[in-house]
């Protein structure tokens, strides 16, 4: 049984991961939109579903987790007409900068990345399920709603009363005669120049929330564990889910409801619609390094708002510089002594210590604090050399394993890392050789790619001096 426990959206607890089955631990994320490149508010919301994750994947759990691409909806279909293309070519071209920005972030790839117009079928036979049950109805021009005076629920995850739900609200689609302005819609009657299926429902496309519901059911069954999402979600989309899943299945759609606080930028919301939206790729071509930003992304509670900006993107490859001169210093490290016998103690308590505070509903900071304890504490030992060759390797080998759920350390085979390797490499052999014009000439050259070289009776040493910090 897992320690973890975390705080659920819906009753305002903490409460222990007890997980359905005891063969996966199943997690759905509201996923992109691809109608134009991600921002970096919504990828905070996707690290920390990654760190989530990465961080029960590391308890041992077996985690499936899905995460919806959202190919169609009204973003999508002006997005196509503005650029003359169709809504497949938009969605599959913003897919894939998401993916690259993903991958640059180390995001783990979720398991499954549905795509709504590939479940269509599914959002069908769900709407059908509700018409049959009287939670929804049709309408004139054959749009579908769900009807929220038969679900009395409706509100609870958003502790709004029902009766005043919607009130004032800027209702999406006024063109549509409803039965009750607070109504949502499931099915959308097809539109001039608007994409439609054919279906046993009649033609028209979903509505966004039905997307959800029936992407997380199809790969998750219609209960599962944990569902995640930016706090705009919880009003109306996941209200909205939780009302037509249940409504439809009769069962507790989501057992423990997660959701990321907002990121700020100069003291606002991150949003497309203020305008002070930062892009990976934008901040990457800066030269901040993707490392930096996503330590910067997720060194912070993911419940507790994170203001983005120079100051965290600094402090972010600050930290980082620490942790990889350490790193460094392990790698090289040699001394021929007897084993400290109280390395492995400070090690397991370290990996304690940090694992306790994931636990605690992914307590970042003193996950972080324990892991830095810790640093200070190798630091101060390599510095005095009290410690063997083989503890040195325990030490970076504990490190590589903490870093399994932060993912933010060097990997081998990283092309920076590989070509300042390089580097460093034949710095070595021109000393070894003498050739002390071409290690001074290494030596700067590193300088100016921000890594100090000293050299130390074990050899070369280097350290980062500071990673671009983006502007
Ligand atoms: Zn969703």
């Amino acid at each position: 049984m897992s320690e973890v426990r975390l705080h659920d959206t819906l009753t305002g607890e903490f409460r222990p991961l007890i997980p359905l089955r005891d063969d996966v631990v199943g997690i759905y994320s509201c996923g992109p939109t691809v109608y134009g490149p991600t921002h970096i508010g919504n990828f905070r919301s996707f690290l920390f579903a990654d760190l989530l994750v990465r961080h029960l994947r590391w308890r041992g759990l077996p985690v499936r987790w899905v995460m919806n691409i959202t190919d169609i909806d009204d973003k999508i279909i002006r997005g196509a007409a503005a650029a003359g293309i169709g809504i497949d070519e938009l969605a599959d071209r913003y897919l894939e900068v998401f993916l690259a920005d993903a991958d640059s972030l180390r995001m783990t790839r979720p398991d499954v990345l549905p795509r709504a117009t590939e479940h269509i079928g599914e959002m069908v036979a769900l709407i059908a399920t509700l018409l049959e049950r009287g939670h929804a109805y049709r309408t004139d021009d054959g749009s579908i709603f769900f009807r929220i005076a038969s679900w009395p629920d409706y509100g609870r995850l958003a502790r709004l009363d029902p009766e005043q739900l919607r009130v004032g609200e800027r209702v999406e689609s006024d063109e549509y005669a409803k039965d009750d302005v607070r109504d949502f819609a499931l099915w959308k009657a097809p539109k001039p120049g608007e994409p439609s299926w054919e279906t046993a429902i009649g033609p028209g496309r979903p509505g966004w929330h039905i997307e959800c519901s029936a992407m997380s059911m199809a790969h998750l069954g219609p209960s599962f564990d944990i569902h995640t999402g930016g706090i705009d979600l919880i009003f109306p989309h996941h209200e909205d889910e939780i009302a037509q899943s249940e409504a439809a299945t009769g069962q507790t759609f989501v057992q423990t409801w997660l959701h990321c606080a907002h990121l700020q930028s100069s003291g606002t919301k991150m949003a497309k619609s203020t305008g002070n939206i930062a892009r990976p790729g934008e901040l990457f071509d800066a030269g901040v390094s993707p490392r930096a930003l996503r330590y910067a992304l997720l060194a912070v509670h993911y419940r507790a708002s994170l203001n983005h900006s120079d100051a965290s993107l600094a402090a972010a490859a600050a930290a980082l510089d620490r942790l990889d001169a350490l790193v460094a210093a392990l790698a090289n490290y040699v001394e021929a002594r007897a084993d400290d016998p109280t390395v492995s103690g400070l090690l397991s308590d370290a990996r304690a210590a940090f694992g306790a505070a994931l636990d605690d509903d992914l307590n970042i900071s003193e996950a972080l604090a324990a892991l830095f304890d810790l640093v200070r504490e190798l630091n101060r030992r390599i510095e005095a050399r009290s410690i063997s060759t083989d503890d040195g390797a325990r030490a970076l080998a504990l490190l590589r394993d903490l870093d399994q759920v932060l993912g933010v350390l060097p990997e081998v085979g990283d092309d920076l890392a590989a070509e300042l390797q390089a580097m460093l490499d034949e710095r070595t052999a021109a000393r070894a050789a003498r050739d002390w014009a071409a290690s001074d000439r290494l030596r700067d050259a590193l300088l100016e790619r921000g890594i100090a070289v000293e050299d130390t009776r074990d050899g070369q040493r280097w350290r980062r001096l500071v990673e671009a910090g983006g502007g």
